[in-house]
């Protein structure tokens, strides 16, 4: 057989030729977006225009060079180191997570058993014990990094329903009664949990919320026993930490009580906001936290990690242990101990790359500080963002923000019909424009405005230009319709 081709494609001159070449495009690239003057945030190009191009790429190899390829990916792609990027919940990744990445990727140690992941695997358990200290956690917390919230919260779910459901499921089936409370503003991967778990629509009690958008704690009892007058065998209280539009945060240590008094399991879902309890200055927010039994942490949502790299903790680590196995107890505790090291008795993921790498060299060239000014400085922003809201007369604000998102419309005269109809009209105009890029979402029937501001060299002259292009569109939209 011919290995030309091979030798060519595993070419360690080619490699260090190619990867020199992408670390300068990649760096100019930061250069260009962190000021982005005259780049947009996000070029919108519509999804038939944008297949055409890369089969006309593909067909033509346009791409003279491998970082020919790369070029073309940065130029038609949203740029989230950019100041006017405020658009969905995910960080610029912090460079040196992304060189992190690049490690990872080559070496490709799949970390399922501890043979594929000898450094990853200890790495991970230092970043959990760190986080897990972080929150506010005990030497007994323990847990592991998996691929996303959506997968964290199953897992914790599933964990939730092996401790703490009556009959052996997990050897059994079965469980259409089982069921959980979660206030109806919950992230929708918890509604699918519960129904991939086979509880059904009636396994997810949706809990009101106030006119702060969190969960009215005063109707878990009334909830609760309805519930078990129906056969039901509550299981868990989910707590959002924070809920994803409008990043309201629920009461924890009201629902810990709760949960403590009947014997429930309590989780929290704080993949976007269970990192403000690592900035001094926003921790009270999270007050609670601690309580929990399992909490679930995007480290790519706030904390500038490349995606997807989620923790998932327990405050008993060894409860991590019986997500997948309902075993009596006295079969864990002779091994536990010694288990820490094979993950995927834990994990979802079988095959799972060291993501711990990517904190971890966060954490080791930056320290936790880092961690905490990307917090606090969010956060701030946040605030910023609102108090020019409120100063403007043309602009209403969904509710006062406790972190980085922001919900907000355009209310030019006050209140009337067709502001729905004005702000989706703005928002589709601002995404096609690329300037800037927010999103947008649906608060109680009417449809607002929503920014996350992730990226902490946003400042607020952007803020206030953002609010500026959204005054000349309303009036180019005004202009079109009369
Ligand atoms: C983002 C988010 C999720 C989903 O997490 P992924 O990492 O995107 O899978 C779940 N819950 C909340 C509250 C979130 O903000």
């Amino acid at each position: 057989m011919d290995l030309t081709r091979l030798n060519k494609a595993y070419d360690p001159e080619n490699f260090r030729k190619t990867g020199h070449e992408l670390i300068d495009l990649l760096a100019d690239y930061l250069a260009e977006i962190r000021d982005g003057n005259n780049i947009p945030a996000n070029p919108w190009i519509p999804p038939t225009e944008s297949l055409d191009y890369w089969k006309a790429d593909l067909e033509n190899a346009r791409a003279d060079s491998v970082s020919g390829l790369f070029r073309q990916i940065l130029d038609r792609g949203v740029h989230l180191h950019h100041p006017r990027y405020m658009g969905h919940q995910i960080s610029p990744a912090a460079p040196v997570a992304a060189l992190a990445g690049m490690v990872n990727d080559l070496m490709n140690n799949g970390m399922g058993v501890y043979e594929m992941g000898v450094s990853g695997t200890a790495i991970e358990h230092l970043v959990i014990g760190i986080f897990a200290r972080a929150l506010g956690f005990d030497e007994r917390a323990g847990g592991f990094l998996t691929s996303g919230g959506t997968l964290a919260n199953l897992t914790a779910l599933l964990t939730a329903r092996s401790v703490k459901a009556a009959a052996p499921v997990w050897q059994n089936g079965g469980g259409p009664s089982y069921a959980l409370m979660v206030s109806e503003e919950a992230h929708y991967c918890v509604d699918r949990a519960v129904r991939i778990m086979g509880w059904g629509e009636a396994g997810i009690i949706k809990i009101p919320v106030n006119d702060q958008f969190q969960m009215r704690t005063d109707q878990l009892p009334a909830h609760y026993e309805a519930a078990r007058a129906k056969g039901l065998e509550v299981i868990a209280v989910v707590g959002s930490a924070c809920s994803t539009s409008t990043g309201a945060f629920d009461d924890l240590e009201a629902i810990a009580g709760f949960c403590q008094s009947n014997h429930l399991w309590f989780h929290v879902d704080g993949a976007h906001g269970s990192a403000l309890a690592l900035s001094e200055k926003y921790r009270n927010r999270v007050a609670g936290l601690h309580l929990a039994d399992s909490v679930v942490m995007d480290f790519h949502k706030m904390l500038m990690t490349p995606s997807v790299t989620t923790a998932l903790i327990y405050k008993d680590g060894m409860n991590s242990f019986r997500t997948f196995s309902q075993q009596a107890q006295y079969l864990f505790d002779r091994t536990e101990e010694g288990e820490w090291y094979n993950l995927a008795k834990r994990t979802f993921e079988c095959t799972k790359l060291m993501m711990g790498l990517k904190v971890y060299s966060i954490l080791r060239t930056h320290g936790m500080a880092f961690f905490e000014d990307c917090v606090t400085r969010l956060c701030d922003l946040g605030q910023a963002f609102a108090g020019l809201i409120l100063d403007s007369d043309d602009f209403d604000l969904a509710v006062k923000p406790e972190c980085n998102i922001v919900c907000f419309r355009y209310k030019p005269g006050g209140a009337h019909a067709g502001l729905d109809a004005l702000n989706e009209r703005i928002r589709k105009q601002l995404l096609q424009d690329g300037t800037f890029y927010i999103v947008q979402t649906r608060l109680k029937g009417e449809s607002w405005m929503r920014c996350t501001l992730s990226n902490p060299f946003t400042t607020p002259k952007e803020i206030g230009d953002l609010m500026e292009k959204i005054r000349l569109c309303a009036r180019e939209i005004s202009q079109i319709i009369s």
